[in-house]
């Protein structure tokens, strides 16, 4: 009955969706899997049944798959690149910054080989395995508007974990089961998006799962999904006692989930597994290993995760599905559909920390579910923002800036000198460092300071808005900055462009203040390659404080004023005029200071020359 109506809810979205953008198409896909996992060597077989339905305007001839375990074998491209990125992931290089995959044995490599698949029951279709993408040419060429079904057989190993997921982490979880079965590459208006597994990150088809997993019975798995035979399995999910025959070598796990785009799970058999039903009737999903102060950590996180959850209901929009499980497992924090996999042998606030970014990601990756390679800072840049937020709130912090830490991190990517545009691919970047900045802290930046540009209200109702209108559909910058546009009236073609499509910077000056024909002069400089509207406050030594505000012409608007005092509004400035003076009634003896942008939030790259005193 839950996923039922949980389909119903999508489909009407969808519907709502296609209404708002004509010629709008996304591709399907339904899988049907049965696995079993071998816990003694970690090797697994499995088959599946994926119908694959093309509303594309294109008749595919072929369709690609993602094999991401084969990454984790010595001398792949994630290896290469490992070894020349100059610096690599910690979590993947030995302490002399070997990779690790460099150095996996037949036994702990992982691989994931496609023996067999076939189109509509037919004979065995003809692939090609080029490392981490499967090709599969099709029989019958796959029209507009029709499906098909295909049936694979797969086999597979689970790596030793070195990135994301894999066997034995580091924090002894058993199986981290994420990127772990044949997946169905996207193919959207841009074409097919069959990257390489190289470092990061995702993307996917929305569909249905009904995944069989057949392992020890001593283990407990978590999973994206709704488990359909408690009665039969107990660990936690079932109130009845379950009686398991003492022959009964396996468990057979049925978990269902509609509408995700990936299907992660974890197993230990050491897993504590709690629950709690939120007021929102959403069943939260505790799975961790028992030791004595993680544990208390993790009792204590329970009531926090639930309180994030009806802060991003809140702040962003309704969260779509009926249950969300925080799996102690994976090298760090990492989101998937309905789930997150996080380590747990961490100080209470950090563990909080990451049980909120991850589960922010729910809105961002899986319901909006930007497409993560080409766009990452709309993932964890968003992502970044509204959990700076969600912390600030949760912890108690009271934080007047909350993002500070995401300036500062743009700032120092800046002043490194090895920024690159945030339309980068995020396997291309030059540096992890450069991604990892323009993605998180950039990224972050950008919204808070668009906050700054449409002011705090118009960016509050964006973000509701962009969420209601794209969530289901992959949305990308455009749709976006179109948001903000229809929600604040202003034009801001620019913003996207200048922000994220170059490393312009911003840097804009007091250049002089003078005595003027009635009171100061001040002139004005950017500095930067970027222009902005100009908040400006200028104080009194009466203690008196007065606004003004420079309209940047190419907007065609005014931002409200949002503070509790009157506002003068100056006359437009244009990007192309490198300077802009002004007279203002104060005397330049009355003058205290004056401040261009006192919010911070406009991220100057030289705070030094915004600021005239006296
Ligand atoms: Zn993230």
């Amino acid at each position: 009955m839950k996923s039922f109506l949980t389909s119903v809810f999508a489909l009407v979205l969808l519907t709502a969706h296609a209404q708002k953008q004509p010629g709008y198409w996304q591709q399907r896909i339904d899988y049907a899997m049965e696995v079993s996992m071998n816990v003694e060597d970690f090797t697994y077989k499995g088959s599946s049944t994926v119908k694959y339905t093309n509303h594309s305007p294109d008749t595919l001839n072929r369709v690609f798959f993602h094999l991401y375990f084969n990454a984790f074998r010595p001398g792949s491209d994630m290896d290469a690149r490992l070894q020349s990125i100059s610096d690599p992931d910690n979590r993947m290089v030995t302490e002399n910054k070997e990779s690790r995959i460099s150095v996996l044995s037949e036994d702990e490599m992982g691989y994931l080989e496609v023996t067999q698949i076939t189109q509509n029951q037919g004979a065995p279709l003809k692939t090609s395995h080029e490392e981490t993408i499967l090709v599969v040419d099709l029989q019958t060429p796959l029209l507009p508007q029709s499906s098909t079904t295909l049936s694979l057989d797969f086999e597979g190993q689970v790596p030793l974990q070195i990135r994301r997921s894999g066997r034995n982490s580091e924090e002894g979880v058993a199986l981290s089961m994420s990127q772990w079965y044949p997946k169905m590459v996207e193919y959207d208006h841009e074409g097919w998006h069959d990257y390489p597994y190289i470092a990061r990150e995702f993307h996917g088809v929305w569909g249905d799962f009904d995944v069989k997993l057949t392992l020890d019975k001593s283990y407990t798995v978590a999973a994206t999904g709704y488990l359909q035979n408690a009665d039969e399995i107990g660990h936690g999910y079932s109130d009845e006692e379950v009686r398991i025959r003492k022959n009964q070598k396996n468990l057979t796990w049925h978990f269902k989930a509609d509408n995700v785009h990936d299907f992660m799970w974890a197993a230990d058999p050491e897993y504590v597994h709690d629950k709690l039903v939120t007021a929102d009737e959403v069943t939260l999903h505790f799975f961790y290993k028992h030791k004595p102060v993680l544990a208390e950590n993790w009792k204590n996180l329970q009531s926090k995760t639930e309180e994030a959850m009806s802060f991003f209901n809140e702040h962003v929009g309704k969260y779509p599905y009926k249950q969300y499980s925080v799996v102690q497992g994976g090298d760090g924090g990492m989101e998937y559909a309905m789930a997150t996999l996080i380590t747990g042998d961490r100080p209470f606030p950090s563990l909080v920390g990451v049980m909120v970014h991850e589960l922010a990601h729910s809105w961002f990756q899986h319901v909006l579910a930007t497409n993560e390679g080409k766009h990452s800072w709309m993932d964890e840049g968003f992502t970044s923002y509204i959990s700076s937020l969600c912390m600030n709130s949760l912890m108690g912090r009271n934080q007047e800036h909350p993002y500070a830490g995401s300036y500062r991190g743009y700032y120092a990517l800046v002043e490194s000198k090895m920024e690159e545009p945030q339309t980068t691919h995020s396997d291309r970047y030059d540096k992890n460092f450069a991604y990892s900045i323009a993605a998180y802290s950039k990224g972050s930046v950008f919204l808070a300071q668009l906050g700054y540009i449409i002011g705090k209200d118009a960016l509050v109702k964006t973000l509701k808005r962009y969420y209601t209108d794209y969530q289901f559909t992959h949305p990308a910058p455009n749709d976006f900055i179109r948001t903000a546009e229809k929600v604040s009236g202003a034009h801001l073609g620019w913003y996207l462009n200048d922000f994220t499509k170059t490393t312009k910077t911003i840097d804009y000056a007091i250049e002089s203040v003078k005595p003027g024909s009635t009171g100061a002069a001040i002139e004005l400089k950017r500095l930067g390659g970027i222009g902005m509207p100009i908040d400006l406050v200028v104080s009194l030594n009466d203690g008196s404080q007065h606004h003004y505000y420079i309209p940047l012409t190419e907007m065609r608007a005014e931002k409200p004023n949002e503070h509790e005092l009157a506002r003068t509004v100056l006359s437009d400035w244009s990007w192309a005029q490198q300077r802009y003076a002004f007279e203002i009634p104060h005397t330049l003896e009355s003058i205290k200071s004056i401040a261009i942008d006192p919010s911070t939030r406009m991220a100057d790259i030289d705070q030094s020359n915004n600021v005239f005193s006296q």
